[in-house]
């Protein structure tokens, strides 16, 4: 596979308006038509390269959309106000009442939340399942299905999606595959393994400094349109559009992504390997000991490795609150939810961004209390890292 990522990202040339070496920021909401014919054009979508009001599109958000289609190897991109603002349009444009979707039960909280309390309203049904089987995908899809969900590498219990399989079964009973990839942007690159929509929460590694939501929905022009459609288009209407100012700084840390991308997965191959060995329950996608190791191996973009996250089980929510608060008082990093920060963070899942999930179902899952997630930093030294880590848990008594 000669696609690379993060070379498609480099090759892509910006002028700002005065020759700037960064593109200009369109600091405008509106923007001025020399005929009323082409305004109207602009309205019935047939004037390309016009700017109309800035929750439809804007100069800066299309120079980020642009950056992230050529990540994900689409055509196009549709930049958004947060991950959740990129997600639920896409479910909502796929879907109409009486639609159903076969989603992987091990999703991000708030996705989980969506589809399970908030699209029944709509009459949008959603059956939860094991995603790693594809077996039970196929007897799960109905003559209401219409899109098949999952994330590439799943939060929080990283179980990895069969992407080239999900698309087999996505073609085979002419669903759109849907696919979360916000844990391992450069690595897996969905669309090429034949997602149809590649969703992003900005918010994570890609933006990568922990200073702002925002989202991304990667796909075909034609996808793309049918979103931004002024009179049924779901991003147009429900309005989550993202910041000219924030795009503007979002795609100035999308350069140095390949560099921390390297840098968070070899920091988390060392630990998760460090940890596995002192004899923690540890998953990470890139030990063999991992259920998907090589599936994962078979799809990905090898430089970028595995990616920045991993979990250990301490046993219990005390011994992991115990700990956590104990790694943050050595400053190792902080006890907060999100992940992709310079500083590792971590946090009990099954107590915060999972808490949406019934605790039935967590356990079903193998969620268990003891979860700590680890959002593995950039740190220079791992290996000082580790030792500092290793002595928090003889601390506390899990080692
Ligand atoms: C954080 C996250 C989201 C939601 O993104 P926001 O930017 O918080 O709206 C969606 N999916 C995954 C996998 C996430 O980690």
């Amino acid at each position: 596979m000669n696609f690379n990522p993060a070379e498609n990202i480099q090759d892509l040339q910006y002028f700002g308006e005065f020759g700037g070496v960064n593109p200009s920021i369109s600091d405008s909401s509106t923007y001025t038509f020399l005929s009323a014919k082409t305004m109207f054009d602009t309205f019935e979508g047939n004037a390309d390269g016009c700017y109309l009001y800035s929750r439809h599109s804007s100069p800066s958000n299309l120079y980020l959309g642009e950056a992230l289609a050529a990540m994900e190897g689409t055509e196009t991109a549709n930049v958004a106000a947060s991950g959740m603002g990129a997600i639920t349009p896409v479910l909502l444009q796929l879907c109409n009442a009486g639609d159903h979707i076969v989603s992987s039960r091990t999703i991000y909280g708030g996705t989980y939340a969506f589809l399970k309390y908030f699209t029944p309203k709509l009459g949008i049904e959603t059956s939860f399942i094991d995603i790693t089987k594809l077996a039970i995908v196929e007897a799960a899809i109905t003559k209401n299905t219409k899109v098949l969900y999952c994330e590439s590498v799943s939060n929080p219990l990283l179980e990895v999606a069969d992407i080239k399989g999900l698309s087999a079964l996505a073609k085979k009973y002419n669903l759109k595959l849907v696919v979360d990839n916000t844990f391992s942007p450069l690595s897996i690159s969905p669309a090429k393994l034949g997602a149809d929509v590649v969703c992003h929460s900005l918010t994570k590694f890609i933006n990568g400094s922990s200073d702002t939501v925002g989202g991304v929905v990667c796909g075909s022009q034609e996808f793309i349109n049918d979103l931004r459609n002024v009179n049924d288009g779901a991003s147009m209407l429900l309005g989550s559009t993202m910041d000219s100012l924030r795009a503007a700084s979002v795609l100035k840390n999308m350069r140095t992504l390949h560099i921390r991308m390297k840098q968070h997965s070899y920091n988390a191959a060392f630990l998760a390997d460090k940890f596995q060995a002192d004899g923690l329950k540890t998953v990470y996608p890139g030990l063999e000991s991992h259920s998907s190791h090589q599936l994962f191996k078979s799809m990905m973009n090898p430089e970028y490795g595995f990616g920045g996250m991993l979990t250990i089980d301490v046993g219990s929510l005390e011994k992991a609150n115990e700990l956590m608060e104990l790694m943050q008082h050595k400053n190792l990093g902080y006890l907060a939810v999100s992940l992709g920060f310079y500083k590792t963070l971590f946090s009990a899942p099954g107590s915060s961004t999972s808490s949406e999930i019934p605790e039935e179902e967590q356990k079903e899952m193998g969620l268990s209390d003891g979860l700590i997630r680890f959002s593995i930093g950039l740190d220079n030294d791992i290996e000082r890292t580790y030792q500092m880590m290793k002595s928090c848990m003889v601390e506390v008594g899990v080692l």
